[in-house]
Parts: C-alpha cells; structure tokens; sequence
C-alpha cells in the first residue's frame, strides 16, 4: 500500500533531505503535503516537483506564488493543523524546528499518523500530551533525531517494546559530539564568534541546531527528549561525548550487554528509518568500509564550560512545565546571538535565570505550555536587553 507522506518544515535541513529520501523510492510513499514558515520559493519549487494536495507557508504567501495546479495554500499557524487534517497523512515528518512544531505534531498526533519526529521541542513541551494521543489515536513515534533513532533500534530487541518503558534496560547512553569548542574552557568561550560557532565538526544542520550543539543545549534537549520517549526517568540518562559521531547512541541493559548503533552521520538514516517502518529501505550506498570509519573515542562531557547541559538534566528530573521555560528561553537567546545581540555565554545565564524566574508545575495543559512559552519569551529578551546595557 503507498503510504502518504506530510511533510512538515520541507525546505529546513531535515525537510530537505526527507524529499530527498522520498525522491528515491517510487511508488511505495506518495507526498501529500509540505509546508514552510517563509521559504516561498523554494516551497514552490519543492510543490511543482512532489506535486502534493496542499501546501502551508506560515507566515502568508507572496503575490505570484504558484504551488502549481490544483493545490490549495494554506497560512497561518492554524494553516498547518488544517493541513494535518485535509491530507490525511500516514506518516507526517515533524520537521519543523523550534516550539513552533509543537501544534502541528499534536494534530498529527490526533490523526493517528505515525509521527517522524525531528521536532524535539514537541517531547521537551509537551511530551506527555504527544503521547497521549498517539495513544488515542492509534498512532506511533518513530524517532528522527540521529540519537533517539539508535535508541529505538537498540531497543526493538528489548521486551516491552512499545507502550511503557522497556524493561531490561540500565540506561540509555547519547553520544555527543561535542561541538566546535569542545575542550574549551569557559573564559575561552566569552568572546566565541556566531561563524566560529556555526562550524560544525561532524554534522550539516540548520543553524539554531548547530548552535545547540555548540553549547551543549541540544544535548539537554535530547536527554528530556529521550526520558519522553522512552518513558525512562532522567537518573537512566547518561551523555558521553564521541567526537567521530559514528555510534548514535547506546543501551546498556542489566546484564552489562551494551547494543549501540554505528553508521557514518547522515540524518538519512534515521529519516528512512521512519519512513519505512517497520522494514527497512535500501540506502542505494552500497556497504560501508568500516576500515574507514577509523578510532572511535569516547570523553566525559564538560559540564562547567557547557552549563546547559546540566541545567538539562535538572529540568530532565524536574519534568512538568520546565521544559518549555527551558526550551523558550533559549530559542531567544540563540536568535539574539545569531544576530550578534548577546555574547555566546548569555545562552546559559538567560536559560539559568529563566529556569529560575518561573514556576514549575506538574501536567500542563496545552494553553498553559503555549502561554508560558510566551511569556518566558518575553521575560528572556527583556533580560538580554538588561545585559547589553
Ligand atoms: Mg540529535
């Protein structure tokens, strides 16, 4: 049966390459459906290309812009929910970057799709609420962050796969880069510059994400990330950094037998794994030479030049609302240094003092995760105001 793919974030990085995957397989997925905040160009082109049913562009559609005959465009942030609904997708790839997702992953949630999640703000906000309607709904997550990917691999041989947390398992083990500045200390962080900190050593991303990984946040993430998904609390989450980024991530179970996943960084991988499941599809790359993949090296991260990433961990325990403070307070601070308004070591301090300002409570509902989220936002650019001067 072809499955009909919505692609959601189609012309960020993740977006990119889902197509790309998808341009590759013929007749078993089918597009239906893709969507972008403002790249209406390259949207139009995507559109006249894959030929989907509709398309959403959130922040409105220029004059001229054409998708091509017969598809509707759709705006708006409720653009997105409708465009869940009106395709009705089997498979919708998360790929939107940022708490932005987080509406349209419930939608599709709703729908019973299986969810392809690369937005991993959708699990830090709310992943109670994701999870819930998968559960409703029919649906399954299928991972599509490189290291939640592995994680689920690992743990499709462990009893209990599926609902609730799979038993056997001593921990999870994310592997870390470790960015641009790994072994920096953090006076040499103080004057990191926005192209310094854009330089990734493993990995292509988009540029939010590449910043996350430079302070270690999208490792914080990814540790709540992966207490959502895999309904583990955060004391079985360990980070160890690995700068080659060849293993994806570890299960170590009871035993002391340790499952890891290895293949050469390529987010399409984790992207066909989601797109195939439960089978498996042809890469097209032929073997790999594992000679070539050479030394595999393993460190502890720095926990004091990368403060994020404790943080993380705390909020990882904390659970409830801390997330999205977490999570809001960093997307301004990283805009505010990608436009050169803050220094690269506001990014924790405007994170700490968020985490600190607000409340934190236990099962939020949705209005509350999006108002806190707004809120945070504001109390984060007023701070960094307060910082500058
Ligand atoms: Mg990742």
């Amino acid at each position: 049966m072809m499955k009909r793919v919505l692609v959601l974030g189609s012309t960020g990085s993740v977006g990119r390459q889902t197509l790309d995957v998808l341009a590759g397989l013929g007749e078993t997925h089918r597009v239906v459906g893709l969507s972008a905040a403002s790249s209406a160009e390259r949207l139009g082109e995507q559109a006249r290309r894959f030929r989907p049913e509709a398309v959403c562009l959130v922040n409105g559609a220029p004059p001229g812009f054409e998708p091509g005959p017969d598809c509707p465009v759709l705006s708006g942030a409720d653009g997105l929910v409708e465009l869940v609904e009106r395709t009705a997708p089997d498979i919708v790839m998360c790929a939107i970057t940022g708490a932005a997702g987080l509406p349209s992953t419930l939608a599709a949630a709703h729908a019973g799709a299986v969810l392809g999640l690369a937005n991993k703000e959708s699990m830090v906000l709310a992943g109670h609420l994701v999870k819930d309607a998968c559960r409703r709904a029919g649906g399954r997550i299928v991972p599509v962050d490189s290291e939640h990917s592995a994680l689920a691999q690992c743990l499709a041989s462990a009893p209990g796969d599926g609902a609730g947390a799979p038993r056997g398992v001593r921990r999870l083990v994310l592997t870390a880069s470790g960015g641009p500045f790994r072994g920096w200390s953090r006076s040499d962080l103080a004057d990191v510059t926005v192209e310094q900190a854009l330089r990734h050593p493993s990995w292509e991303m988009g540029p939010r994400i590449t910043i996350d990984s430079a302070t270690l946040m999208n490792k914080a993430l990814e540790v709540i990330e992966a207490c959502q998904l895999f309904d583990v609390p955060a004391q079985q989450v360990d980070v160890v950094v690995h700068p080659q980024s060849v293993i994806h991530s570890m299960v170590e179970f009871i035993d002391g037998a340790i499952l890891a996943q290895l293949s050469p960084p390529d987010m399409r991988l984790p992207i066909r794994y989601a797109l195939g499941y439960p089978e498996r599809i042809e890469s097209g790359d032929g073997p790999i030479d594992i000679t070539a993949l050479g030394d595999l090296t393993f460190e502890a991260p720095d926990r004091e030049a990368f403060p994020c990433l404790a943080l993380g961990e705390r909020v990882a325990r904390d659970g409830g609302l801390a997330g999205t403070i977490f999570n809001a307070a960093n997307e301004i601070a990283v805009e505010a240094f990608l436009s050169g308004r803050a220094a690269f070591t506001a990014i924790p301090e405007i994170v700490a003092d968020a985490l600190e300002s607000f409340e934190n409570q236990a099962d939020p509902d949705l209005p509350t995760i999006l108002d806190t989220d707004h809120r945070v936002r504001h109390h984060a650019a007023d701070r960094l105001v307060q910082l500058a001067t």
